[in-house]
């Protein structure tokens, strides 16, 4: 007799039988989607979400890019085939973004091996794997503070994970002379991962000088630097965004990168990244990355690094793309600046100018949890707890009624 959830209870109240997930217990709901959720319960109106890393335009929507509209137009005519592409993904792709990230004249370009990956976090994945199997014992440094998903993302590759300072959360400025003497007892051989451009969660990057104390750093421990790039061109540029990580790749003889389309071209849903390596070994590296992803999702989903490809090489659709990109970059420049003005206009100088110079969709506000939770309840106005806001949540249709509700909750 088929199972029904009362038939299943009585049966096991009369059979000894060994249930293989009894031991798990169920987990609290994930911090971000805990919070989308609490957000659409929300029943007011005037509801504020600025939990969530996705960019929003001046209606608070989402869009997909006109460019990547078009190219997914093209492809639908000249897409010929849906058979497997293979672990390394798409070749053009491949490609397109090394030269993306490097720019089109670089010497590492040639010891670059880049391989398409299902995201930004599976680019991740597969480098910590990628670690664990030529350097079983090395440690990841991560930022204090980073993205959240760093630590599972790479943890859970069994490789182990220790943290150096980034941020003081008192002035709200890099604090990179304590970051730079913990990284000075990094053992050589591990990796320090950096964010290339757009800190998640603090929106305060290195400069050029901070970079290349790094490279220099890097060279006398024997450290590998490991790049997170998940936001290129949502800074300063495209090339702007890119130029530490490309500055480490002209003097070191070993980089790791892993890069993400989901901001820069929208394709959040579509997953699409790429796992980088600069070395001099390039094929043996390459073929050590194919095997991995063969073992853990065996290749990757192909749509969306069409998409990029497409845009990529196309005279007509990359000027579009990057006007696109540009726009949604001073969109949120604009955001900052507003936001800062309106709080000194009433009365909070000084207490938020760190937004305005940061950059990204990542601010912390400075808040304590009391504070973040009141916003939430009084206003329905929704971060982490943390009190980081992705900015791109405020338009010009909320970013008063999110300013005032600020103040009164700052001045309790
Ligand atoms: N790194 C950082 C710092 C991120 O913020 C994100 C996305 N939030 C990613 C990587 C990966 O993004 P995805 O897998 O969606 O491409």
């Amino acid at each position: 007799m088929p199972f029904g959830m009362n038939s299943l209870s009585v049966f096991l109240r009369n059979h000894r039988v060994h249930l293989m997930f009894d031991t798990l217990s169920q987990l609290p709901a994930d911090p971000i989607l805990g919070l989308i959720s609490q957000f659409s319960q929300d029943e007011r109106s005037q509801k504020i979400d600025l939990g969530v890393g996705v960019y929003r335009n001046t209606q608070g929507h989402t869009p997909i890019l006109s460019a990547v509209k078009q190219a997914e137009q093209m492809l639908l005519t000249s897409e010929h085939t849906k058979a497997y592409i293979g672990p390394v993904g798409d070749a053009v792709f491949n490609r397109s973004m090394a030269e993306l990230v490097l720019g089109k004249q670089h010497t590492a370009l040639e010891r670059m091996t880049m391989v398409q990956t299902p995201g930004g976090c599976g680019a991740l994945r597969v480098a910590a794997e990628l670690i664990k199997r030529t350097h079983a014992d090395a440690t990841i440094w991560v930022s204090d503070p980073t993205w959240g998903n760093h630590i599972p993302l790479l943890g859970d590759a069994g490789v182990t994970i220790k943290t150096y300072p980034y941020y003081n959360f008192n002035d709200h400025r890099l604090c990179f002379e304590a970051m730079f003497s913990c990284l000075e007892k990094v053992k050589a051989g591990d990796l320090v991962l950096l964010h290339g451009c757009c800190h998640n969660p603090s929106g305060t990057d290195l400069n050029t000088e901070h970079w290349q104390a790094l490279v220099s750093l890097a060279l006398r421990k024997g450290f590998v630097p490991f790049i997170d790039m998940a936001y290129q061109g949502f800074g300063e540029g495209i090339d702007e965004d890119a130029s530490g990580f490309r500055l480490m790749c002209e003097q070191l003889p070993e980089v790791l990168l892993a890069v993400s389309c989901s901001k820069n071209f929208g394709l959040y849903r579509e997953r699409v990244g790429a796992v980088g390596v600069v070395s001099a070994k390039k094929a043996i590296v390459e073929s050590h990355i194919a095997s991995i992803v063969r073992g853990i999702y065996s290749m990757p989903p192909s749509h969306g690094a069409a998409i990029v490809a497409a845009i990529l090489s196309s005279e007509i659709l990359r000027p579009l793309w990057e006007r696109e990109l540009g726009e949604m970059r001073e969109r949120i420049q604009q955001v900052r600046k507003e936001l800062v003005s309106s709080m000194n206009t009433l009365g909070a100088e000084g207490q938020f100018d760190h937004i305005a110079r940061q950059s990204g969709m990542f601010s912390f506000l400075g808040l304590t949890e009391t504070a973040v939770a009141a916003l939430a309840k009084d206003f329905g106005i929704y971060m982490v707890a943390s009190g980081r806001v992705s900015l791109a949540g405020l338009n010009p249709s909320n970013i008063n009624t999110f300013c005032g509700a600020l103040n009164k909750v700052r001045l309790r």
